[in-house]
């Protein structure tokens, strides 16, 4: 399963809090939402708590990053596994 999978892969441990949790506390995130382009390739996938989830809401990724700075630092140590590129623009568009 693909979930399992980025959990795994990620340690079951939220990018953006830096905890781990058990599975069912945990879900899929995307860095670039579907509806602006993003795909499902696992790349674009980072594991996220609920609570942190909850926090982002419908923030885009960037403007999360930008007003958690926890967030920030967290992702930026942990997220690893996401596109370069991704990674590149995120920088970017955080940076203080
Ligand atoms: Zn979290």
């Amino acid at each position: 399963m693909k979930r399992q999978r980025i959990f795994e892969r990620d340690d079951y441990r939220c990018v953006y809090c830096g905890e781990q949790f058990p599975a069912e506390e945990l879900t899929v995130d995307h860095v670039q939402p579907r509806v602006r382009g993003g795909d499902r390739s696992d790349g674009n996938l980072v594991t996220a708590c609920g609570a942190c989830n909850t926090l982002k809401g419908h923030r885009r990724l960037a403007d999360f990053l930008h007003d958690v700075p926890s967030a920030r630092a967290n992702f930026f140590r942990f997220a690893v596994h996401v596109w370069p590129r991704l990674l590149r623009e995120l920088r970017e568009h955080t940076s203080a």
